[in-house]
This record gives C-alpha cells, sequence and structure tokens, in this order.
C-alpha cells in the first residue's frame, strides 16, 4: 500500500481562494413576482415557500436535480436546500416549485436562480509517476469503492433528520481547499470535492447534524471514512479517520462524537476531509453551517 501513498515532500502549489459564501432566503408574496436568487458554484441555497392546505408533498425542480421540500411550520411553510454543484454551470436559471396531490402535479412558485462562477483556485502536483499510476488491482478496488460510495450517496431517505443549524465537525484550522483543481504530474484529476480541516491526529470528530450513518470503511484514497444520512437527500462525509466509533445503521445525535482526526488513506499528514452531498450536487460543507437555519430548532 505504501508504494502508492503520496509523500510528503511533493512540490504542492495551492491558490486559496475566497470561500465566502452568500446565500439568499425567498419570502414571495406573490406567485407573479418572485425575487430572483443568486448564489455561487458549489454553495446551497435556502429557499422558502407558501402553499395553501395541510400537509402537502412538495417538490422542486432545478436543472436535473429534484429537490424534496419540508415543512418548516403549521402555517403552510415549506423549505429546501439546493446544491450548486461544484461543476456546475454559471448560468441563470429557474426552481420550479410544484404540489403533487396523487397523480396531479400543479405549479405554485418559480423562482429565477442566478448561478455565479467561483473561481477555484489551482492545485499542482508533481510526483514520482509510479505513485500515480495504480496497478491493475488497486484499480479495481478504486473503482468498487468508488461504485459503492456513489450507491449509498444516491439512495434518498423521504424523511428530514436533520434539526436545526449544522455544525463544524471539528475544531482546526479550515484549509480553503473545497473545488481545487487538481493537476497530477500535469494531468487533470477530480476536483477537490470537500473541504480539508486540519487537526491534530486523535481530535474528536463530531456528526454535523442527526442522522443515520449510511456507510463505514477502510478504503484506499479516503482511508477510515464515515458517510451520514440527514435524509432528504443531504449527506456529509468524513475521512482519514483514526478511529471509527460508530456501526452502518446506527442513528448518531449532532455533535455526537463518531471518530477521531487521522491519516489513514492517501493523505500527507492528519485532517478531516469534510464532504457534503445535496441531492446529488458536492458542494462545499462549509455552505450548510452558514445557512440560516436557526427558526427551524422551534416549530419542528
Ligand atoms: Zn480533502
Amino acid at each position: 500500500m505504501s508504494k502508492f501513498t503520496f509523500i510528503a515532500s511533493v512540490l504542492t502549489s495551492i491558490l486559496l481562494q475566497c470561500l465566502e459564501g452568500t446565500f439568499a432566503i425567498a419570502h414571495p408574496r406573490s406567485a407573479s413576482a418572485p425575487p430572483p436568487l443568486e448564489t455561487n458554484v458549489g454553495e446551497v441555497l435556502y429557499i422558502t415557500v407558501s402553499v395553501k392546505g395541510q400537509n402537502r408533498v412538495v417538490v422542486g425542480e432545478f436543472r436535473d436535480r429534484t429537490i424534496p421540500f419540508f415543512k418548516i411550520g403549521e402555517t403552510g411553510q415549506y423549505g429546501a436546500l439546493i446544491g450548486i454543484d461544484l461543476s456546475d454551470e454559471p448560468a441563470q436559471d429557474e426552481v420550479r416549485v410544484q404540489i403533487q396531490e396523487g397523480s396531479i402535479t400543479r405549479l405554485v412558485q418559480r423562482y429565477r436562480v442566478k448561478v455565479r462562477r467561483t473561481q477555484f483556485g489551482i492545485q499542482e502536483l508533481t510526483l514520482p509517476q509510479e505513485k500515480v499510476d495504480l496497478d491493475p488491482e488497486t484499480l479495481k478496488r478504486v473503482e468498487e469503492e468508488q461504485q459503492q460510495m456513489l450507491e449509498n450517496l444516491s439512495s434518498v431517505r423521504g424523511e428530514r433528520v436533520w434539526r436545526g443549524p449544522f455544525v463544524m465537525p471539528v475544531e482546526g484550522k479550515v484549509a480553503g481547499t473545497f473545488g481545487l483543481k487538481r493537476l497530477i504530474n500535469g494531468q487533470p484529476r477530480n476536483p477537490h470535492s470537500g473541504e480539508d480541516i486540519y487537526a491534530p491526529e486523535g481530535t474528536a470528530v463530531v456528526a454535523s447534524n442527526h442522522g443515520l450513518v449510511r456507510l463505514t470503511g477502510d478504503f484506499f484514497f479516503s482511508g477510515k471514512s464515515i458517510v451520514i444520512d440527514h435524509g432528504l437527500g443531504v449527506f456529509t462525509m468524513y475521512f482519514h479517520l483514526s478511529d471509527i466509533f460508530v456501526k452502518e445503521g446506527e442513528s448518531v445525535s449532532k455533535g455526537q462524537t463518531i471518530g477521531l482526526v487521522g491519516s489513514t488513506g492517501r493523505v500527507t499528514g492528519p485532517h478531516l476531509h469534510w464532504g457534503a452531498r445535496l441531492n446529488g450536487a458536492r458542494v462545499n460543507p462549509l455552505s450548510l453551517i452558514k445557512l440560516p437555519l436557526h427558526t427551524l430548532v422551534t416549530g419542528e
């Protein structure tokens, strides 16, 4: 395994960029004039909608994604989190909010959403080629693990388990590495789809919100890993752990210690790689922290 482990003395050039995000909350007054919303590639948009009637099934459509809405009070208010994938086009589009009544679907609201470009930096790594080219056996393992991860991330539970604001999973230094385009020996690789938080080996890692442990394992790239399913297509991921304290299928609470910071998998040193998915979109997990979800603590 160590043959394929990245060495610490690689030539690394990281262009960090500002990760400040913006979020828009819409409280539309009429169906005819919804305000335009703005967000950035790789971030999360929180929208709300008022719907007449009790216990409606409210669903949004944005690009090729289906966005489930959740009830946020007794007054016909529904909310949804929309993830803008880090590879999404920076363009204006529409969210169509619909009510489902049996086989009938009725459009209740449209939002124009302007997705702004995010200038992600570039990370260049120069490595001995034998550290980059995986042997067939390892390549097979990596492909199987990626498939397993994708299957777990694409199964959506219809019930919201997360409650109130998301919290930071570990105390440490945020590296600002989300979205970095990566070049290894000049060859483009997958962009960095999570955020790295540097903390000493053995630092406690907590669940960012309530959820169900969807997957645990020891993977080639991500090392000892946990995936938490927060319901309605929201997942958070915790990679490179030294220890895992939870089992698949177990319910976890926000703030519960689920593992320890480590340096397992293909890493150069101890840190937590924290990832988030929203209905398939790879988003900056820090976007979840910044969402104005405090009002959801009550009235649920
Ligand atoms: Zn990472």
